[in-house]
């Protein structure tokens, strides 16, 4: 088939948090890639995406934080936005689902199936929160688990046991919002019956897109063969799209129903041409999302636009698995992940730093994980080592040897290193290209990186610096290396925009240089025409810089209980920690207690004591012996040096033969694990907390 626009959407961020590099990684990143790719190469391309603001979560995160849910979308959408902007995703739009064009598409979208007797119509019984005055969701139901006796089962899964259950089975159910015990009531809602579409998906993904990634094609498979049911596309709420039907009143869209046809009203609101890339067969839309998406963009969203007819459907939908960070599952209730707003503000002007380690290390296939270690690693021994050495390489030799301007070829005097080097840039152009448009990210940036590692070794086996009574040769390998230069430029430039920009400005060339139909070629810069000298592409990162994001990662709980992170904390356990809290004191009280900051200088075990270790604490002022119970959490040497803050004037204990003077503090969350509360940043020993 041969596609004459291309529209590529990215999966609508949920406007109930900020992004991290998770979501970067498995969708941001490569959608645009793939899409600067394609406008290099002159396309026809449309790149939508926007905030989804509806469905449960945020009202429930309104209700508890005592604000609208509009205030809440605001905030999130806002930020969203903004990492978006300052990650370089070059969106053509970034809308948002609460929009007015948005209600009208999918208000429309649903009255026509409807009025095509496309849904079915049934009445359930679900529970009701008279208090509150919602419908719950079974995970807003909580009581004793039947099983184990857990006093805050949720009404899905007993997180203690593992028994996955349902409301009834509740010992004492009541309602996370009001505490009350909820009812059943009586609801009608709209279902669109998926089983009747089961032979159209069959054939159009098991026969039609075999080329699709096989972890996309695979889950597909796995729920067509299970058989498809009706699905409710309705939900009881007073947010979001209202059911545009007389007698519905207090029902919205089911927010897997709105928010893919806000790919549409996005085009929509983006150009009047929008019918072109949504109903035109020589149309190639394609949806990036994560793997967590995969039914509803292969499986729901594609049945829908079957049964409404004239839209497109997917030429691809290459969804990517997951990012883990340091071995374990992100996790934003736990507060577990590295946020894009973040790190923009600890990393200024490394934007494409991290762009190239999540697409080098991308989860394509398979999970994979994402350390601050390896983070360091790909900078300093790739980006700084390999590609930017080169480039500066390049321009400081061609500086020091050809008076700053780029050289002559004298093409007569080519060696095989010249000829090979010619071929490499070629072949490279070829690679990179192929490796995009098959979805296989990760292989492109490999290319381009080991395009460069070769201009290293080109350099190396001439030596220009070695042959300065042979000009010609100087000049040879020079124009080559700076021809090289620009090739890079232009392969990187979808990847790494900003590095690209960099470049093009030491070569003083304009934008239009970095057209793709120009990779590969060799007379990019012209003979005789003068370069700025070089800047420095990437900076090293430091071990420092490493150690204080490991230990923000692992502080990150105990520092946003009470933000807005915690908010998404389960309700049974912010429900203890409200029953845990003392009777109140008085600010004199408190006062009579002195904390101060100290080190730990050593740490050893103690005899016949397996919980307890004997600390040697510097305060400034003095050195101290302190005994604390938690050697099951710490070994010795991984807390040696460990800023940490102490009670000091606690009365001293014997704790098995040594005399404790002191305590130090500790934050315990609710799986008994142990964390140090201390200073942020470290500050001097014998500093006082208050
Ligand atoms: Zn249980």
């Amino acid at each position: 088939m041969n596609y004459n626009r291309i529209l590529v959407t990215a999966a609508l961020p949920y406007a109930n948090g900020p992004v991290h590099i998770g979501h970067m990684a498995g969708v941001y990143i490569p959608a645009d890639i793939y899409v600067r790719y394609q406008r290099a190469k002159k396309r026809d391309i449309k790149f939508v995406c926007g905030s989804d603001e509806h469905g449960v979560p945020i009202t429930i995160r309104a209700l508890k934080e005592g604000v609208t849910p509009q205030q809440i979308v605001d905030k999130y959408h806002a930020i969203i936005k903004e990492s978006f902007e300052q990650m370089g995703i070059s969106f053509d739009i970034y809308s948002r689902t609460s929009n007015k064009i948005h209600h009208e598409t999918s208000a429309a979208f649903f009255k026509k199936m409807y009025d095509d007797g496309l849904f079915e119509e049934k009445e359930t019984e679900q529970y009701y929160d008279e208090t509150a005055k919602v419908f719950l969701a079974d995970r807003y139901i909580t009581g004793t688990c039947p099983v184990c006796g857990n006093p805050n089962a949720y009404g899905d899964q007993c997180e203690r046991c593992g028994s996955s259950l349902s409301p009834e089975q509740l010992i004492n159910p009541k309602s996370t919002l009001s505490d009350s015990v909820p009812v059943k009531r009586k609801t009608k809602h709209w279902y669109f019956p998926l089983q009747n579409y089961e032979p159209f998906l069959k054939e159009w993904i098991l026969e039609d897109h075999k080329e699709w990634k096989p972890n996309v094609y695979g889950q597909c498979k796995s729920w067509l063969d299970n058989g498809l049911q009706s699905r409710a596309m309705t939900r009881d709420s007073t947010w979001g799209v209202k059911v545009p039907l007389p007698g519905a009143e207090g029902k919205v869209l089911y927010v897997w129903f709105d928010a893919p046809i806000g790919y549409i009203s996005a085009t929509k609101e983006l150009t009047d041409k929008w019918a072109d890339y949504w109903c035109k067969e020589d149309t190639k839309l394609v949806h990036f999302i994560g793997k967590d998406n995969i039914v509803f963009h292969c499986i729901i969203f594609p049945a829908m636009l079957k049964a409404h007819g004239n839209f497109v459907l997917p030429d691809n939908v290459p969804a990517n698995e997951f990012l883990n960070i340091e071995g374990d599952k992100v996790s934003t209730s736990r507060n577990w992940a590295v946020w894009v707003n973040e790190y923009v503000k600890d990393f200024p002007g490394c934007e494409d730093v991290l762009r190239y380690v999540l697409c080098s290390n991308a989860p394509e296939t398979k999970d994979n994980d994402f350390t601050w270690k390896d983070f360091q690693d790909r900078n300093n021994s790739e980006l700084v080592a390999i590609f930017g050495n080169f480039v500066n390489r390049a321009f400081v030799l061609m500086h020091k040897l050809c008076g700053g301007k780029v050289p002559k070829l004298h093409e007569e005097i080519l060696d095989d290193n010249d000829r090979e080097l010619i071929e490499n840039i070629q072949q490279a152009a070829l690679k990179v290209e192929r490796s995009i448009e098959d979805y296989k990210f990760r292989d492109a940036l490999f290319e381009v990186i080991d395009l460069s590692r070769k201009g290293n070794q080109y350099l190396q086996k001439k030596e220009p610096w070695k042959k300065t009574d042979d000009q010609k040769q100087v000049d040879n390998c020079l124009h080559l290396s700076l021809q090289l230069t620009a090739n890079l430029a232009i392969l990187i430039n979808p990847f790494l925009p900003n590095t690209a920009k960099k470049m093009l400005h030491m070569m003083k060339v304009v934008d239009k240089m970095l057209d793709w139909e120009n990779a590969g070629k060799i007379k990019l810069l012209s003979v005789g025409y003068s370069l700025r000298p070089p800047e420095l592409l990437f900076r090293k990162i430091e071990d420092t810089e490493i150690s204080a994001q490991v230990e923000k990662l692992k502080t990150g709980l105990v520092k946003t209980v009470g933000s807005g992170q915690a908010a998404n904390a389960p309700e049974s356990q912010k429900n203890d920690e409200k029953q845990n809290l003392k009777p109140v004191i008085q600010f004199d009280d408190f006062a009579k207690i002195d904390l101060k900051v100290g080190t730990i200088l050593s740490a050893e075990k103690v005899a016949k004591a397996d919980k307890l270790l004997k600390l040697e604490i510097d305060l400034g002022f003095e050195k101290r012996t302190i005994v604390s119970g938690i050697a099951l959490h710490f070994s010795p040497e991984q807390i040696i040096n460990k800023q940490v803050v102490v009670v000091a004037n606690l009365a001293p204990r014997k704790m098995k033969g040594i005399e404790s003077n002191g305590m130090i503090l500790m934050a315990e969350d609710a799986d008994g694990k142990l964390k140090f509360v201390k200073p942020e940043d470290r500050t001097s020993d014998g500093s006082s907390v208050s």
